[in-house]
């Protein structure tokens, strides 16, 4: 316990770190005007990439297009600092397209830094927050490391690897919240005190490299796309740097030694106790489960433009330093690779998320929040997006406003909160479009479409550019419109070379008009409208019926989301549940009939009796 020196001054809201998380919902809460502090370890660590120099991919880019329309700065904040962008997937199902950008990560911390510090409601404090502060089941505030008190109305924890942090390269073990930076001691037993569940994760990062040591000619290069598209829907002046990235591979010597080495290896020794990502495995994991293939793919990529430090993507290792070096060193183009940091793992502390509502807000405490890592995610697009929801919708509690839940069919924000809440995790969460069980509707090219309105009603967002969001929304209809009901006419019908004349909507769904028909179609029929719009338009249409179909079932699913389950339901009351069902609704208390139904263990069984007793 510290003694507590004075009391400092109060906030609407505390935040607590300053990763990606805690950016986001520093500058959401400071937005909807409220009194800001910023609680972070060091100022210039603010906005730091742990590990990969890049924002967006698979299913991540989906979710920073979202956060862009609701008024969130990763878009745009990439937007002026990438240095390479890729949509990825274009050769499969629109669904699935992502944007992703190569970062440089020194710009993109220095333009959030930028940005927080310009924002005049936001107070940034240097300091680690030691201990929270409780009133009975309500919030006041966190005690400091140098023993002040800050109090606050709300605080929202965004401490991402830091708790209890421990790295580990072979036999060392350094307590770290990441690679030369100190862990935060204490913050979770003084939460797991107050009656909150804490468990341990693991993740890990390659090594970072010199630029002088790589032999770039035995590798191929990679460029993004020549005619690049920006992720946010506001950036205009729109010409990004194409800077390559390099490809090359590991073969079976790399294997031989890292097998060799795996008696060594703090993950399969026992060392390392918390459960690590499965889909984004160390190397001598792959080798290990995929020990059929003979080789795997390294991706070269600078942290900056014109840097000396290059990050060995596909690398990523716990192994002693030796071992990682010896097996490096026989991949082609890195015989001579010197090392600037080993890759390394890190165990931390993590509160399973089910001790959460929707809003982020924790069950137990008013006005605590938490998001980010420590909600048992990984990667910065899944904390930014749930540090921007915790900063709404703590501002919005302080108002007595109702708070944004987005659902499951609207966002993919939506999908993962209520993948957090409703499933338990004992391994690091990434979003992938495959979670996402309407993709055709919630695509990355349709954000603005879909929550141009959710924005208006957070406010962040520009009124203006919720206008522009909404008009292109309404111009697609109108296009969608007339393609139901006109013919293509004789003129351009040959100007366009198809066989034979129908009706737009036909020839769309035939795939006699296709994608590369769109710019004639601008010129001679919708030369006003945005190209966006009329895009819009044909995808609408290309997949009418599978996307009508998600509808169907987005609004039988509405009947159960819903159905209100009131916090003080009595689950022992009703003899009929099954054990495992009334347990776990016990242990998850869902809010709705539709989340509920999501809980594994609950059964179909189990939601028609809860449907009984709530009528
Ligand atoms: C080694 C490593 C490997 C990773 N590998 C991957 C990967 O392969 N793929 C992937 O998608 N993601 C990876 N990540 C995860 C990615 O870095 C995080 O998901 C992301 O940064 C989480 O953002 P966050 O805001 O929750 O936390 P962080 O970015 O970790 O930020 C936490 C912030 O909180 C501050 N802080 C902590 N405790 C306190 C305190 N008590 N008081 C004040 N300030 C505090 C810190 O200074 C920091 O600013 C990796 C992370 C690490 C460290």
């Amino acid at each position: 316990m510290f003694h507590v020196k004075r009391t400092f001054e109060e906030y609407d809201i505390i935040v607590v770190g300053g990763g990606h998380a805690g950016v986001e919902a520093a500058l959401a809460s400071a937005r909807l005007h409220k009194k800001t502090a910023l609680v972070t370890l060091s100022k210039t660590s603010i906005a730091r990439m742990s590990c990969n120099p890049s924002i967006g991919g698979l299913a991540k880019g989906h979710l920073v297009r979202e956060l862009d329309v609701l008024g969130g700065e990763m878009g745009r904040a990439i937007d002026k600092t990438g240095i390479q962008f890729k949509l990825l997937n274009r050769s499969k199902g629109r669904a699935v397209w992502s944007p992703r950008a190569q970062a440089d990560k020194r710009k993109y911390a220095t333009y959030m830094q930028n940005i927080l510090s310009s924002t005049h409601t936001i107070h940034i404090l240097e300091e680690e927050a030691k201990e929270v502060i409780f009133s009975g089941n309500c919030v006041q505030g966190i005690i400091l490391k140098n023993g002040e008190a800050l109090y606050g109305k709300a605080v929202i924890l965004t401490n991402g690897t830091f708790l209890q942090g421990l790295i580990h390269i072979g036999p060392i073990q350094i307590a770290a919240g990441r690679y030369g930076e100190l862990p935060s001691l204490g913050l979770s037993d003084c939460l797991r005190a107050a009656g909150f569940v804490v468990k341990r994760l693991k993740t890990g990062t390659p090594p970072r490299i010199t630029r002088r040591s790589i032999d770039f000619s035995r590798m191929i290069p990679q460029f993004g796309d020549s005619n690049p598209e920006p992720f946010s829907y506001v950036t205009t002046h729109f010409e990004p740097k194409n800077v390559p990235c390099y490809l090359t591979h590991t073969h079976e010597n790399t294997h031989d030694i890292l097998r060799r080495g795996l008696p060594r290896s703090p993950l399969y020794n026992g060392s390392i106790k918390g459960k690590g990502p499965r889909y984004c495995p160390s190397i001598e994991d792959k080798i290990v489960r995929f020990h059929d293939k003979s080789s795997h793919q390294l991706f070269l990529e600078p942290e900056w433009e014109g840097a000396d430090q290059w990050y060995v993507n596909g690398f990523s290792s716990s192994l002693p330093i030796d071992i990682q070096c010896k097996a490096l060193r026989t991949v082609p183009g890195l015989e001579g690779a010197e090392f600037i940091k080993p890759g390394y793992a890190i165990e931390y502390d993590y509160f399973p998320s089910y001790q959460l509502r929707h809003s982020l807000e924790t069950k137990d405490v008013k006005g605590l929040y938490f998001a980010g890592q420590i909600n048992g995610t990984s990667g910065y697009e899944e904390a930014a997006v749930q540090g921007f929801m915790a900063g709404v919708n703590a501002a919005r509690a302080l108002d007595n406003q109702e708070p944004i839940i987005l659902s499951r069919s609207e966002a993919y924000i939506g999908v993962l909160i209520d993948d957090l809440i409703t499933k338990e995790t004992d391994e690091p969460y990434r979003m992938f479009t495959s979670l996402a069980e309407y993709r055709l509707i919630l695509r990355a090219d349709n954000a603005d479409h879909r929550l141009w309105n959710i924005a208006q009603t957070i406010g962040i967002q520009s009124l203006e550019h919720c206008n522009t969001f909404k008009k292109s929304f309404d111009d697609r209809e109108m296009i969608r419109t007339y393609f139901k009901h006109h013919s293509c006419p004789k003129e351009l019908f040959s100007t366009l070379s198809l066989g034979h004349s129908d009706r737009y909507d036909h020839l769309i769904k035939k795939q006699i008009l296709r994608q590369e028909h769109l710019p004639v179609l601008h010129e001679h029929l919708f030369p006003d409208f945005q190209t966006h719009s009329l895009d819009q338009a044909f995808i609408e249409i290309l997949y009418e019926g599978y996307i009508q179909r998600q509808r169907q079932m987005v609004e039988k699913m509405r009947l159960l989301e819903d159905q209100q389950i009131p916090s003080t339901f009595c689950y022992d009351s009703i003899k009929s549940l099954s054990n495992e069902g009334r347990e776990k609704l016990k242990k998850y208390r869902p809010e709705t009939v539709g989340q509920a139904s999501r809980i594994r263990g609950v059964s179909p069984s189990d939601i028609q009796v809860l449907l009984i007793y709530l009528r």
